[in-house]
Order: structure tokens, then sequence, then C-alpha cells
């Protein structure tokens, strides 16, 4: 092929009409629901998982969830020291009733919706353990027959199936969105995973279609210089990544720079903040 002639067949690979729809958010209507607690027992060493019902399931205005990515809760965790959460006052807002605490206020954690069975509107949530923390030392003790309050999910992303390579990023905290995903995406679709833990112990079963690699990334390998290895995948990328901030800077913007993809091809999100990383 000439010079001009492979410019040219360069170009047309590029064309924006013939790529995967770029990614949509969806916003449901927001609802806080209060919750039982059925079941919270070890996924891992270093993740439990919660399942949790409405106390009153509503059929006219179900606590909801579509399987899209990215859908998260806010649990309202009891203050840390603390057995239980506070019972709110309910009070009449634009968005029907509401709940209000005595300051100050419980606190609450977000946790990616793992699964949800939309005939009893059970959630499922899978909390990371780290050493303290209201959510963790809440996941660690709360027992079946516990209240708690959930707002949320408030949206979702719509994430095209028709990418050639999907690239997913995270550390535990990411973990539960990927597990949902992998579990959600066609047959066909071919990609690698890429999630940092802190030891093997931590490694989970996933489902997953056949072309999706996964790499669990053990200390004392980085994780985003494990990413920055891989060579870019030919075709058109989608980019996942989730995980601590200060640590998915660097990867989000060599993916932008190296491997040349756009902000609609890709989500990137900081899960939580190492305060002695700053
Ligand atoms: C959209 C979204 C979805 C999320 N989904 C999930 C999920 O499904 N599962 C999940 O486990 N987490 C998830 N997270 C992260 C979770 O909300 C945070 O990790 C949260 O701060 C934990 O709360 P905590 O009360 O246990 O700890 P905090 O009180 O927030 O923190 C206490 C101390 O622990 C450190 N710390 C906080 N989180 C971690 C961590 N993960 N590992 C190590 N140290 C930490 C902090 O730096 C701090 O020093 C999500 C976050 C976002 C933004």
């Amino acid at each position: 092929m000439g010079k001009k002639k492979a410019a040219f067949a360069q170009q047309e690979v590029q064309v924006r009409s013939e790529a995967p729809r770029p990614m949509r958010k969806i916003s449901y209507p927001l609802r806080f629901t209060p919750m039982t607690v059925e079941t919270a027992e070890d996924i891992t060493p270093t993740m439990r998982r919660v399942v949790m019902a409405p106390v009153r399931p509503s059929p006219r205005e179900p606590f909801e969830s579509q399987a899209l990515m990215g859908e998260y809760v806010r649990v309202v965790v009891p203050p840390t020291g603390a057995p239980e959460v506070p019972e709110p006052q309910w009070q009449e807002g634009t968005r029907g009733l509401w709940p209000v605490w005595q300051k100050p206020a419980p606190p609450s954690r977000k946790y990616t919706v793992r699964n949800y069975w939309s005939q009893t509107q059970r959630v499922e949530i899978n909390v990371t353990l780290h050493e303290k923390g209201p959510g963790s030392d809440w996941a660690r003790s709360v027992q079946p027959g516990a209240t708690t309050y959930v707002l949320g999910p408030k949206s979702g992303y719509r994430v095209s199936y028709d990418y050639d390579f999907y690239l997913m990023v995270c550390d535990q905290t990411g973990l539960p969105g990927v597990a949902r995903w992998l579990e959600q995406l066609p047959s066909t679709a071919g990609g690698h995973v890429f999630v940092k833990i802190p030891a093997e112990t931590s490694v989970q079963d996933l489902t997953a279609p056949p072309g999706m690699q996964i790499s669990w990334v053990l200390p004392p390998q980085d994780l985003a210089g494990t990413v920055m290895a891989s060579p870019r995948p030919a075709g058109y990328v989608f980019t996942w990544i989730a995980g601590e901030s200060t640590s998915i800077k660097p990867l989000r913007s060599w993916i932008r720079h190296e491997w040349g993809l756009s902000k609609s091809d890709g989500y990137s999100s900081g899960y939580w903040k190492d305060k002695s990383l700053r």
C-alpha cells in the first residue's frame, strides 16, 4: 500500500460513525429505603457480603436497580462504637418521606449494588474490610435482623457492548462492580481485568466471558505499573478504573495519552482516599 493510501485507510478507521455508542448516564427516582439485614457473611477474609431487604417492600415505588454499570447505594451505618443506627424522624419532603437524624447524624458509606432481586427488592453489597472506619466496622459486626437505611441507587451507566476490548482496573472496592459487569457482558466480549488485592486469600471466583482475562495484582506488584506494561489492544477500547484516588490518577492520564482514548470511552472514579499518600 502506498503512503497516501495507508494514511487514508488509517483515517477511515477513526471515522466516529463506526464507533460504539458513547456511554450514557441513566438517572432513577431517588429513594431512601429502610432495610433489614438478612445475611452478613465473609466472601474472603477481606470482604463481607451483606444482603438486605426493604422493611416494607413497595410494589408502587420499588427499590430500583437496572443492572447498569456504576450503580451504588449509600448505606447509613452506626457511628463508630455505637451498636446500631439510631431511628430517624420521617419528614415529608419534595421526594416523599425522608429520614432526618438528630445531630450528629450517623455516617453513610457508598457501596456498589452487587446483586438485585427485583421480585423481593433484595439487594446485595460487598464491603471491603479495612482496619477501621464506620463502614468496615458495620460490615464486620452487623447481624441479621438489624435495620439500616439505604439511599439510592440514583443512577447507572449504559455502556455499549460493541467495543472490541474492555479494560477494567480496580482494587477491592471496585471488585463488586467488576464482578457484576462481567456477569452481564455478552459471551463474545474480550478484554483484561486487573484487580489489586492485599493477599492471595482475597482472590474471588468470578464468572466471566472466556475472552476476558483476569489478573490478580498482589504486593509488591504495582497496579498502575502492571497495567502500563500492557500493549494497546487493537480496535475500540472501553476502560473502567476504580480505586484509591491518588493511585489511579497517573493511570487515567496514561490511558488517554498513550492509548489515545477519549473521555466517553471510559469511566474512572476515585472510590476512596488514602490520607497517607498526600
Ligand atoms: C461509587 C462508589 C462505589 C463504591 N463501591 C464500593 C463497594 O462496592 N465495596 C467497597 O468495599 N467499597 C466501595 N466503595 C468505597 C467505599 O465507599 C470506601 O472505601 C469507604 O470509605 C469505606 O468506608 P469506611 O467507613 O470503612 O472507612 P472510612 O471511614 O471511609 O476510612 C477509614 C480509614 O480507612 C481508609 N480507607 C477507606 N477505604 C479504604 C479501603 N477500601 N482500603 C483501605 N483503606 C481504606 C481511609 O483512608 C481512612 O484512613 C465505593 C466508593 C464509591 C465512590
